[in-house]
């Protein structure tokens, strides 16, 4: 067996059939036609010779290579005139003469003179002089994401301190009318102090354009690959910024993983020492459905502050191969999580716990714990508990202990009504309590029929006001979830089902 090919520019492992050193994705990427790009592919040619460009770009001097992108090739020169050192990009010789990337190149430019802000790289110049169209911008003097990854990657520390301020780029961005559509590891460059500057605006999509400019939707499939959100792959034209939230999520899950979100992958938490809580953040920025994921970059990074108290300093390869991580919760070991088939977890909190916990396992081999203020499961435990096994302060289900219980088998503390009762007051077929009531009752006081009476009907009003209350609640808070109305709910499959079509992977 052959190993597949890997393309070195967006790393989308190349299919067998596309024709030596073409990239069918990078061809897509940089708008060619697939039927140009199957057959006659153009060559690239070798990037202009430091020399040359010094002579034909008389400002600039002491060009040298960078790197190379799919649009053009990045060089450090010092601009003479204010004799500082900055980044140049020249947009590749092969692509000079064609219109629609001179645009193109004109309008990421132009794009990135919109745009003022620290984690964002700059752009001083841009020209077209002696058939070379070139932008000069703000030199970053560090690595690109991409190269910190091969290099040792992140400690999930560092990737939690990392994420905020790429969120923060984006979220003024986004204020701005800029959608990047093409964030991943090699458009992220990280500084020397470990500050991130999002670079490469070539594919960036404008929703509020200057005065006079006219709104263009691309009905093109533009992005790389694994870090294209769903819609952006089918549904080009209606691509907002939630589209550069998810294209983070995946940046975020390889950071903190070394790998890709594809098919069904684990959560973090599985494969890296992190509090749980980040699962549902990790998982929320990678919802295939936008109204899904997190709305605005600015929540994004709102949680993984949230998250990042407590969070280990170990990166994913450091740990011998096979082992995995045991979930940590406030530094804590604890026994391997088992993930539901279906759970709902509340990203609110309150007191360390979600508001909402919903977890079921259908497959019936184990029983779903949730714990949360609400909790609903095969195993409840929660100040509102309702399950097979109920434990909390008001519980209903099979099996339940609580303040008060309403269950096939009850212990109340106050009140406990059900088919077998125990507690302070008992209803049921079998009751013992303080005071009991049903058909076979054993009370420990002795209270006259009419106040048993009374007191029967007030414990049979309160179970049902419960019980109603509860219902009632939960489906007004279900239905906001389904409408994706409610920012509390994140929905959180085990893993995710992204599929490998939907993340173009050949
Ligand atoms: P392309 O549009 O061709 O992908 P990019 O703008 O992404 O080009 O630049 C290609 C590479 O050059 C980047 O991945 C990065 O490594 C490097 N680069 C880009 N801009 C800068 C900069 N301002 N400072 C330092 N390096 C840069
Ligand atoms: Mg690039």
């Amino acid at each position: 067996m052959t190993n597949p090919r890997t393309c070195p520019e967006c790393h989308a492992e190349i299919p067998p059939d596309a024709p030596p050193g073409v990239c069918p994705y990078c061809a897509l990427r940089a708008g060619l036609r697939p039927e140009s790009s199957a057959g006659a592919a153009r060559e690239p040619g070798a990037p202009p010779s430091p020399e040359e460009l010094g002579r034909r770009l008389p400002d600039l001097d002491g060009f040298e290579l960078i790197g190379p992108g799919g649009m053009g090739t990045v060089y450090r020169a010092r601009h003479r005139p204010l004799d500082r050192l900055v980044a140049v990009k020249v947009l590749h010789a092969h692509l000079q003469d064609e219109a629609s990337f001179a645009e193109r190149f004109t309008r990421e430019a132009r794009t990135m003179a919109r745009l003022d802000h620290p984690h964002i790289v700059r752009v001083y110049d841009f020209g077209h002089r002696e058939g070379l169209y070139y932008l000069v911008m703000e030199l970053v003097d560090g690595v690109s994401l991409r190269q910190a990854l091969a290099d040792g990657g992140f400690t999930p520390a560092e990737a939690l301190a990392v994420v905020p301020r790429i969120c923060e780029a984006l979220q003024y961005a986004h204020d701005h009318g800029v959608v990047h559509r093409d964030i991943k590891p090699e458009n992220i460059l990280i500084d020397r102090s470990g500050s991130p500057k999002i670079v490469d605006f070539g594919l960036a999509l404008l929703t509020k354009p200057a005065a006079g400019t006219r709104l263009t939707r691309q009905a093109r499939v533009l992005g790389t690959p694994h870090y294209m959100a769903p819609e952006q792959i089918e549904h080009p034209g209606e691509v907002d910024h939630r589209a550069d939230i998810y294209a983070l999520g995946v940046v975020f899950y390889e950071m903190l993983t070394g790998e890709l979100p594809i098919g069904r992958f684990p959560p973090p938490s599985q494969k890296v020492e992190v509090d749980v809580r980040l699962d549902e953040v990790v998982l929320r920025t990678l919802e295939k459905e936008p109204r899904r994921r997190y709305q605005q970059a600015r929540e994004l990074s709102r949680d993984v502050e949230q998250s990042a108290r407590g969070t280990g300093t170990r990166r994913h390869r450091d740990r011998p191969s096979g082992q995995r991580w045991t979930p940590t919760r406030g530094g804590r070991r604890r026994g391997p999580r088992h993930r539901p088939d279906f759970e709902y977890r509340s990203t609110r909190t309150v007191w360390g716990l979600p508001l909402i916990h919903i977890a079921h396992d259908a497959g019936g081999e184990r029983m779903a714990l949730a714990r949360g203020i609400v909790a609903i499961g095969d195993m409840a435990i929660g100040l509102v508990a309702i399950g097979g096994f109920a434990f909390g302060g008001v519980t209903v289900g099979g099996m339940t202990v609580g303040v008060i219980s309403l269950g096939g088998l009850a212990a109340g503390l106050l009140l406990a009504i059900g088919g077998m009762a125990f507690g302070g007051f008992a209803a049921g077929a079998l009751a013992f309590g303080v005071v009991a009531a049903g058909a076979s009752a054993r009370s420990m006081l002795d209270v006259s029929a009419q106040t048993m009476q009374w007191a029967s009907l007030a414990a049979w009003a309160l179970a049902t006001a419960v019980v109603t209350i509860i219902v009632a609640g939960l489906i007004v808070w279900w239905r906001d979830a389904e409408d994706g109305e409610s920012p509390m709910f994140a929905r959180t499959p085990r893993g995710n089902e992204n599929d490998e079509e939907t993340t173009g992977r050949g």
